[in-house]
This record gives structure tokens, C-alpha cells and sequence, in this order.
């Protein structure tokens, strides 16, 4: 094929074109890598504002809850080290031991170890004096909720008699803990569950058998899910 030589006007035409197409693509690479950066920029400041969050709530936490972390011995029985698929839920227990404190239904699920009678154990146990037991981190599965053990946290809660009601000091504890896994892991109302409402077992018995009881429980503690929330604004 011959080429047709070009005239001066359409040579120049030509050139104009050129240099517009090359400046147009040097714009919009110019306006992408500023979005990337923009973007990533975004990003760092989200993680460590909630990393700054979640650490301000632990601290809170730990004051006002006189929270207490020992951990069980690695074992099948009670502590089997499995990672927890996502945190989607918490669970309510009752001990169904009247009398027995924390440290008492610690050493229960320590003891599994060596005992091998059955599985089980929770998160967090929290006593008669409203004392809190973190007894499994909360990266790994406690066995407590069935089929939901693998993406809900456990509590378990101490009780002083076959009513099973929580006495003041437990009622409490339990409320600001829930709400503060609440807040941590943005869960809602719906996420809070008794161990009854998975498996029909009649577990934490007094907010099984009495309806309103439960119904007063979540509603005190999404009341301090707002506290919380309120409290971790003022700090950030
Ligand atoms: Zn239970």
C-alpha cells in the first residue's frame, strides 16, 4: 500500500491530536494514583481509629467490670484451640450450680481436662460478686452453644439459688459485658441469644421460664450499648 504524503494543515492536525490524547491519559493517570492514595490514606485512618476504639473500650472495660483473664490449659475437653469463625453472636448460660462462684466453675472446666466426662466451657464466667473470668481468648470456640459455638461468645453466669435468677451484682456485670462484645464486635439486639434459643434447653432457666425477665435483660443492655458508645466518643 502507498502512503499519501500529507499536507502541512493536516500534519499539524495530526500533531494536535496527538499531544491532546497524550495529555489526556497523563490526566487521568495523574487523577487515579490521587484516588489510590486518597483511598489508602482513608484506610489507615479507619484501622487505627478503631484499634484506638477497641482498645479504650478494653480499658474501660476492665475497670468497670473488674474483669479477670486465666485462661484454661489447652485440651479437647474444654479448650480445644479451635479458631472461632467470626464473632455473629452472644450467648446467655446459666451455671445450673446454685452457690458456686467463678474461679469454682473454672476449675470445673479445667478439670475436664483430665476427667474426660463430657465437653464444655464458656468464654467468660461471671461469679456471685459480679466478678468476671475470661477463661478462653476470644480468637477460639468455647463449647457451650452447640452448633453456634463456632461464631458466638459464651457467658457463662453464676447463680445463688434453683431460681436461677442472677442476683444484683451478676445481672449487672452480664449487662455491661454483653453490651461491651456488643459494641466491639457491632452486634445488635438480635445477636444476643440464651443458650434456649438454639437448642431449646431450658438454659439460663429463670429467663426462660420468665419471658418478660429476658425481655427487661435485652432491653438494659442495649440502654448500655449507648452509654458505651457515648463514653467511647468522648474518649476518641
Ligand atoms: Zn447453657
Amino acid at each position: 500500500m502507498k502512503r499519501r504524503i500529507l499536507t502541512r494543515e493536516e500534519w499539524i492536525a495530526r500533531k494536535r491530536r496527538r499531544r491532546r490524547r497524550a495529555i489526556a491519559t497523563v490526566g487521568i493517570m495523574l487523577l487515579l494514583i490521587v484516588a489510590l492514595i486518597a483511598f489508602l490514606v482513608f484506610q489507615i485512618v479507619k484501622t487505627n481509629h478503631n484499634n484506638d476504639g477497641v482498645e479504650q473500650l478494653a480499658s474501660t472495660l476492665t475497670k468497670e467490670l473488674n474483669l479477670k483473664t486465666d485462661y484454661l490449659t489447652p485440651n479437647p475437653y474444654s479448650r480445644p484451640q479451635t479458631e472461632i469463625n467470626g464473632i455473629e453472636g452472644v450467648v446467655i448460660h446459666y451455671t445450673a450450680n446454685p452457690g458456686t462462684s467463678a474461679a469454682n466453675n473454672r476449675s470445673y472446666f479445667e478439670g475436664l481436662a483430665k476427667k474426660h466426662t463430657t465437653y464444655a466451657s464458656s468464654h467468660y464466667i461471671i461469679g456471685l460478686e459480679g466478678e468476671v473470668l475470661q477463661i478462653i481468648p476470644l480468637t477460639e470456640v468455647s463449647y457451650a452453644s452447640n452448633e453456634r459455638n463456632k461464631d458466638t461468645i459464651a457467658i457463662e453466669c453464676c447463680i445463688p439459688d434453683d431460681t436461677g435468677q442472677f442476683n444484683t451484682a451478676t445481672y449487672s456485670s452480664a449487662v455491661t459485658l454483653t453490651a461491651a462484645l456488643c459494641v466491639q464486635f457491632d452486634l445488635k439486639e438480635e445477636d444476643i441469644l440464651r443458650h434456649y434459643d438454639i437448642t431449646g434447653k431450658n438454659c439460663p432457666k429463670y429467663y426462660v421460664e420468665h419471658a418478660d425477665a429476658w425481655e427487661q435483660f435485652l432491653e438494659d443492655v442495649m440502654e448500655k450499648v449507648k452509654e458505651l458508645k457515648v463514653l467511647y466518643k468522648e474518649q476518641t
